[in-house]
């Protein structure tokens, strides 16, 4: 099984998750949103070795602290480029939330597009529009886990009343996309404690409204 860290970081205490392999310690880390620091010494005392920074989603507590784990630790950083407009907005959106704009931060020149490949543990993206256009969700099969950004939460779902956010789309990639993952699967959403597909299944009101 993989090593699976996740450590919550940024301003709304974003999951960052580093998805490690036990044998050669080669990773992706998910969301950096902040706090570069607390994330940095996290991968050097484990001696994690970032082949990919993958991002879920344009949204600045998913990325503020990218450019300083891409100088640290070399990785490219991978996106869907349906959120390159977020990303260029990324002041704008610090100046919402009330924190300061990085330095720089363009946009990543990394696409990833549905059923890529990730470079560790056979990772499969999963495009799933609908909180913002670009939101993507990162399933890793022998591992029985999935990283699914602000598109799904333990009982909630992401908000669409945000630029690029779009309710009916978001319900079409949860019911044909996310929730045909196996039951035992388990969610670490992008805020928020972890739960599975099943209990989703189960319980989650947004799920079960018709
Ligand atoms: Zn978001």
């Amino acid at each position: 099984m993989a090593i699976v860290e996740t450590l919550p970081v940024g301003p709304l205490q974003c999951n960052m998750v580093i998805i490690a392999d036990p044998v050669t310690l080669e990773a992706v880390l998910i969301d950096p949103g902040g706090d570069a620091d607390q994330i940095i010494q996290l991968i050097d005392s484990r001696g994690f070795k970032i082949k990919q920074i993958i991002i879920t989603h344009g949204h600045v507590d998913h990325i503020l602290a990218a450019p300083e784990i891409e100088k640290h630790t070399g990785a490219p950083v991978y996106y869907n480029a349906n959120d390159r407009n977020l990303w260029l907005s990324i002041s704008l959106q610090c100046l919402f939330l009330g924190v300061q704009a990085p330095k720089k931060c363009p946009p990543p020149k990394n696409n990833l597009e549905d059923g890529d490949i990730l470079q560790v543990r056979n990772g499969r993206v999963i495009h799933t529009p609908g909180h913002t256009q670009g939101s993507l969700c990162f399933y890793f099969e022998a591992d029985k886990l999935v990283c699914t950004g602000d598109t799904l939460f333990m009982s909630g779902v992401g908000r669409t009343d945000l630029p690029g956010g779009n309710m009916q789309q978001l319900m079409q990639s949860l019911h044909e996309k996310v929730m045909t993952l196996p039951d035992d699967t388990r969610v670490i959403p992008g805020h928020g404690p972890e739960t599975t597909i099943g209990d989703e299944k189960s319980s989650n009101p947004f799920l079960n409204l018709s």
